[in-house]
């Protein structure tokens, strides 16, 4: 007898779940496509040089305790990286907070949501959505739903639907918007159809809630990729946004980010901060020192961030390219279907359109895993294991 006899077994992570399942692989031949983290044209992964500089310079640093917000310069230099000179004089009415990384700043955002935004206030989640962003407002208490994002049919945005969703939504809702390189589908808005949802979500009252995990990697300009959150800024939103360094920086397991809370009175902010600050003492107490120092280092040193600057294109352009080169390895084999999508889409990963059924051939006959919904993280893929994958989905659908 135990007391802890009546304990369920949770739910295997979606994305988690498979790359553990790849792991334990013991087949020779094998291609891990599912968990969104970069590697090199070997499959290996990769520690950036800047990365690599920054943590010479700061060999021997203090182990000290970090202020429960953070390292002031690294909140300083990650609101300026995001907002740029949409700033433009806003740095008052804005707090930006250091996090466990995206999903720290996705948590306490939205622990923030449910303390001080009307009872009740829904957040909506695009459909699809990283599934997380489910399980942080399930676990938060927070209401959620789903707006329309992915078409289907034409693997890219349902625009028509996603705005009638914000329409249909009741007034000062929280949506949720991934910054660029939408996880899953690789599907983001054009320039103008944000312009449109800002027109929307401003006439709704509705506050954007940004999620910024992949700045730098759809485009490689990390300026073109921060456009929709300087979009909302300039608009005079109150908003909020979660950043991540673990892509763009590779910084995945030192788990470094920010939290930013920008509102219209400026008397606010100090509230906010203390508020914010007491969730994270009773969570986590502070955060964790050396990905926020390194992330610090880089971006407070010109030179270190043109070397960053340098590898993040060069990280984005090898996706690009394993892009265009698994189209062309499926087109050169006839595999049924259209596949254009692939290279439309951006960022790390593509939305396939593969089927669970096809999927679960690719894993069991073939050792290749990617998640059941179809998404396929382009960086596990390179000159090595391309054609045997595109083999694979020959055999998948036909
Ligand atoms: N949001 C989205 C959309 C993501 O894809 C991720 C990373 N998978 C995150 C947030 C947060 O990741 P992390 O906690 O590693 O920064």
């Amino acid at each position: 007898q135990s007391l802890f006899n009546n304990v369920p077994l949770a739910p295997v992570d979606p994305i988690l779940g498979v790359s553990n399942a790849y792991k334990q692989c013991t087949a020779a031949k094998k291609v891990d496509i599912s968990v969104g983290a970069y590697r090199d044209e070997n499959g290996k992964p990769y520690v950036l040089k800047c990365v690599f500089e920054a943590e010479k310079r700061l060999l021997g640093a203090p182990k000290e305790y970090l202020p429960i917000d953070g390292i002031p310069e690294f909140n300083k230099v990650s609101a300026k990286l995001l907002y740029g000179d949409a700033m433009n004089g806003k740095e008052k009415n804005m707090v930006t907070v250091q996090t466990l990384s995206g999903t720290g700043a996705v948590r306490i955002g939205i622990i923030f949501v449910r303390k001080y935004l009307p009872a009740g206030t829904t957040v909506y989640i695009s459909n699809p959505s990283w599934a997380n962003h489910h399980n942080i407002c399930k676990e938060s208490g927070v209401p959620s739903a789903q707006y329309t994002y992915y078409d289907p049919k034409t693997r890219g945005l349902n625009f028509e639907g996603m705005i009638a969703d914000m329409k249909a939504a009741p007034n000062g809702s929280v949506f949720v918007l991934h910054l660029c390189a939408h996880n899953p589908t690789g599907v983001d808005p054009t320039k103008e159809q944000w312009n449109v949802i800002a027109d929307v979500m401003k006439s709704k009252n509705h506050i954007p809630f940004v999620d910024c995990a992949y700045q730098g990697y759809a485009s490689g300009d990390l300026d073109n990729d921060a456009y929709s959150a300087r979009l909302f800024l300039s608009r005079g939103f109150e908003m909020f946004s979660a950043q991540s360094y673990s892509k763009n920086f590779g910084l995945y397991g030192e788990r470094a980010g920010a939290l930013t809370i920008v509102s219209h009175n400026e008397k606010n902010i100090p509230l906010i901060l203390s508020q914010v600050k007491m969730d994270i003492r009773a969570m986590y107490s502070s955060p964790p020192t050396h990905g926020a120092r390194i992330v610090a280092t880089v971006l407070q040193d010109p030179e270190l961030t043109k070397l960053w600057i340098d590898e993040l294109k060069g990280m984005s352009n090898r996706i690009k390219y394993v892009r265009q080169k698994l189209l062309d390895a499926l087109v050169a084999r006839n595999v049924p279907g259209t596949w254009n999508h692939i290279v439309d889409q951006i960022g790390m990963f593509t939305y396939t359109g593969l089927n669970p059924k096809q999927v679960e051939v690719l894993v069991q006959k073939y050792n290749i895993y990617l998640l059941a919904s179809g998404r396929v993280s382009l960086a596990g893929l390179n000159d090595h294991n391309i054609d045997y994958v595109a083999d694979a989905i020959k055999d998948a659908v036909t």
